[in-house]
């Protein structure tokens, strides 16, 4: 007998919406969650009365009104405003780009005078037409001094190849702010949710039944047979035993340090290491996000790592061919009526987490 209305594989944020959605509008769901907990990348854990973000800072940011009421009917957000600093050679640099970068960069003092500057450092690159990688797009955009202190080191570790092997496509556009503005994220509603994520992914599960620790490809010839319908957000190259050949990912490390020496160790949540030669790209401290006083601090220090299967695949990498394979993987989803497919692991597309709710809300709505 099938017991269940929808089986949803993976409890991330997208899946934890498709189920609430779901369960209440009267469908019965089942959730099964590989790992030992639900939330997907958003699940936190509790250390030293501290909210810690296991698999990276997460800032949730969104112009989308219904997306933010979504959000907020469940779990109330707090006024965080990202504004991440990056470090490099022994300065400390404004993120995003904007007028405060720019007057530690040249102690230029007004829009013009940087405007004046921006260009100046372009000039030098203006012959390039066409720019054949990462390393010229940039060049060209902005010139020596940002792209070599600010962006070569770091997003050569990210991707783990020198930018001159890296698609100019990665940044076509640079968006420089010439106001004193640090606000990473140019978005209208903004914020981490009081007590952590787990308390949305919790609400949005609340009376649904949910196994952790179980793993859909572990038995999924009974897996199939449980329900009328599979929403599946897991590996999409997976679900079609990597028919055509896998998709290509970068993932990351997390090296997490609950220091009681201090209660403060950098005074941002989120500082960004640009050099190359420094192994990683971020430290994260996670108190700073909730304006936390507590006596002890934890930071999480963030390392690019080469993806292999068995890891966690973090960043899907969009260049011609993965996105050639994955198209042709999407041609089989579509062929399958009674499997849903969503989130960011199973459209092999990076996504916020704003985007992950209004597509979960789409995907239910295409339902009903
Ligand atoms: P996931 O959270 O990955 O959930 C998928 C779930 O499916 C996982 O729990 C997984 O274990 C489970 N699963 C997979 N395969 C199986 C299987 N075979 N059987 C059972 N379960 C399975 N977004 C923002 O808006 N702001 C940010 O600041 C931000 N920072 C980020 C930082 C990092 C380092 C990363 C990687 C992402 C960040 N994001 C951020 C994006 C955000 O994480 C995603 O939008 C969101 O988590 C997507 O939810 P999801 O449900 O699609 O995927
Ligand atoms: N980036 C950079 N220097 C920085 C931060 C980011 O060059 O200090 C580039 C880098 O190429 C990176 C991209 O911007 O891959 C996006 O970084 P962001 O931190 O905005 O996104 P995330 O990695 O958190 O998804």
């Amino acid at each position: 007998m099938i017991a269940y209305d929808y089986l949803i594989v993976g409890s991330g944020l997208f899946g934890a919406v498709f189920a609430h959605e779901a369960h209440r509008h009267g469908k019965r769901c089942l959730v099964i969650e590989k790992r030992g907990h639900t939330g997907g990348n958003i699940y936190c854990q509790e250390v030293a009365d501290i909210q810690v973000h296991l698999y990276g800072a997460h800032i949730f940011h969104t112009n989308n009104r219904e997306v933010w009421d979504y959000v907020n009917r469940f779990v109330s957000f707090n006024r965080y405003t990202n504004s991440p600093l990056a470090y490099h050679h022994g300065k400390l640099y404004n993120l995003p780009f904007n007028m405060n970068t720019f007057y530690q960069l040249w102690g230029v003092h007004t829009p013009s005078q940087a405007q004046a500057k921006l260009e100046e450092q372009r000039g030098a690159y203006r012959h390039i037409e066409h720019p054949a990688n990462l390393e010229e797009q940039a060049l060209k955009l902005c010139g020596d001094d940002i792209y070599q202190r600010l962006i070569k080191g770091y997003t050569e570790k990210q991707w783990g190849r020198p930018a001159t092997e890296l698609p100019a496509f990665i940044i076509r556009r640079l968006p420089f702010r010439f106001t004193f503005d640090n606000n990473y994220f140019n978005a209208l509603y903004q914020g981490i949710p009081a007590g952590g994520y787990n308390r949305l992914i919790d609400a949005l599960l609340e009376g649904i039944e949910v196994r952790t620790d179980t793993d859909y490809f572990d038995d999924r010839a009974h897996w199939d047979t449980v329900a009328h319908k599979v929403l599946f957000t897991g590996c999409l190259d997976q679900y079609f035993h990597y028919e055509h050949g896998a998709l290509d990912y970068r993932s990351l490390r997390f090296e997490h340090r609950h220091l009681t020496d201090t209660d403060n160790f950098q005074g941002n949540a989120v500082v960004n290491y640009t050099e190359r030669e420094v192994p990683y790209t971020r430290i994260v401290e996670h108190k700073h996000f909730e304006f936390g006083t507590q006596p002890s601090t934890v930071i999480t220090y963030e390392y690019p790592d080469n993806y292999s299967r068995g890891k966690e695949a973090y960043y899907p990498v969009n260049d011609e061919a993965n996105n050639r394979l994955c198209a042709r993987y999407k041609e089989m989803a579509a062929q399958l009526p009674d499997v849903l497919f969503g989130g960011r692991l199973a459209q092999y597309a990076y996504t916020d987490m704003d985007d992950a709710v209004a597509s979960a809300l789409k995907l239910w709505r295409s339902q009903t």
